[in-house]
């Protein structure tokens, strides 16, 4: 008998699982249907011992400090300041648009004040912006729009952007001076020996187990457990009984080349060709250094792996729905990107699962039996080796 079983090892997951064991010393099984933990987030050394994240490129990035001082418990980090240039009209220009990007794609020499003179004429009035669409043309104008936003939105979706909500394409921000880092936030940095190791060390405590390639819908009436933190797809735990909730998928091609450097930033986006949307190149997360260099191809696709909730008005509503059924289950706590069908960064992600751990401390009295003191994060760690179908890891503790 566990006292939580936690369905998932992403962020959300170990995060949980990390704050019930070290702060109330219950017992906790970790599952995944993967063959790792860590979740979308996992990277791994290549047959090139090159590190590359399996499920594209993963940027920490976050304002808030909390959030950074919960994480170093697990790993130093890597100064990181992630750039991405766009291939647009046969240039490769700075994204997001900035002064520079304007400049060299128009062969102009604004100033900073001139651009915004330059975005004012160009961008389109909206009563009330609700479409990624909007959020674009309302800023910079239609033409800017078609060039770096229109193809990559209807590739990365497979929708145009007039049918996805504004916050997809309001993550991306317009700039008129020269700053050409892709995020804006105060902290940006990479965990130096990569996110499984991190994962490895948050998830590495005696009172944690960890059953990977196991699937919750497989062994739920097998394994007893008083409570259950699920992140995983939620129409899924509902057997889909409301319909399907979409979520966007990707195909990932990782390749090897031989040469040091591939590209000049860590991302290269394709907006207008290619059946890809972007490039990653890891070598510039990393500051690994290599003879030889590996890839990542995005292809976007409905069928695979549910990575990204589509936002929409009717996929919300449909969500809300699920939303209400969840509340009416006692004793089980939805937590995570597919859980609560939000585009949310990994920071938001542990943001949610600690506030999710506050609610907890909040309702449920720890049971008197349990006298463990809060445990300090043990130093040890386990392999997260490949495990057979529905091997239990005792963790050594
Ligand atoms: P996940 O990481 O998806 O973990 C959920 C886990 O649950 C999965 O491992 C899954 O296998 C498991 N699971 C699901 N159902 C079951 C089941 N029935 N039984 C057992 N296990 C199950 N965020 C950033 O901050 N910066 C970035 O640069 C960034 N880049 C990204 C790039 C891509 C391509 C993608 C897809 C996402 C990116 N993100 C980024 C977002 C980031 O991946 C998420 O915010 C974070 O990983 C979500 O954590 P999670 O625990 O909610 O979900
Ligand atoms: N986007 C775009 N062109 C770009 C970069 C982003 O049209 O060159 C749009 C696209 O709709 C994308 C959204 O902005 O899905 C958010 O971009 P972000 O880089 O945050 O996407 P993620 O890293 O989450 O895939």
């Amino acid at each position: 008998m566990f006292d939580w079983l936690i369905v998932g090892a992403g962020f959300a997951g170990s995060v949980l699982a990390e704050r019930i064991a070290s702060q109330r010393g219950e017992s906790v099984l970790l599952i995944d249907r993967r063959n790792h933990v860590g979740g979308n987030a996992f990277d791994c050394y290549n047959e090139d011992s090159i590190l590359i994240h399996r499920y594209g490129p993963h940027i920490f990035h976050t304002n808030a400090e909390s959030i950074v001082e919960y994480l170093s418990q697990f790993t130093t980090w890597r100064p990181y300041e992630h750039r991405v240039l766009a291939a647009v009209d046969g240039k490769l220009l700075p994204m997001p648009i900035n002064l520079d990007t304007i400049n060299r794609l128009y062969g102009l020499d604004l100033s900073s004040s001139q651009l915004e003179e330059f975005f004012a004429s160009r961008r389109e009035t909206v009563e009330e912006v609700r479409t990624a669409e909007e959020v674009v043309v309302s800023t910079v104008g239609r033409e800017l729009y078609d060039k770096f936003f229109r193809g990559y939105t209807r590739k990365q979706w497979g929708v145009d952007p007039s049918q996805l909500s504004k916050s997809v394409t309001a993550r991306v921000p317009t700039r008129t001076n020269r700053d050409d880092r892709y995020f804006g936030d105060r902290f940006q940095m990479m965990p130096a020996g990569g996110y499984a190791r991190m994962f490895e060390r948050m998830t590495n405590h005696p009172s944690i187990k960890i059953m990977l390639q196991t699937d919750y819908r497989e062994i739920r009436d097998r394994i007893s457990f008083r409570r259950l933190i699920y992140t995983g797809p939620i129409d899924e735990y509902f057997d889909c009984r409301l319909g399907r909730l979409p979520y966007r998928s990707l195909r990932f091609e990782h390749v090897t080349v031989d040469c040091e450097q591939f590209q000049p930033v860590a991302v290269v986006n394709y907006p207008q060709t290619e059946a890809y949307t972007r490039i990653t190149e890891y070598k510039h997360l990393t500051g690994q250094k290599n003879a030889r260099t590996s890839l990542t191809y995005e292809y976007p696709t409905d069928v695979g792996d549910p990575y990204y909730p589509v936002p929409r008005p009717e996929n919300e509503a449909l969500y809300k729905q699920y939303e209400a059924l969840a509340a009416s289950c006692p004793d089980v706590w939805f937590v995570g990107r597919l859980a609560t069908y939000r585009y949310y960064n990994m920071d938001q992600v542990v943001g949610q699962a600690l506030a999710t751990f506050g609610r907890i401390q909040r309702t449920l009295a720890i049971p008197s039996d349990i006298l463990v003191p809060p445990v300090a994060v043990p130093a040890k760690r386990h392999p997260i080796a490949e495990q057979p179908q529905g091997s239990l890891i005792a963790n050594p503790g």
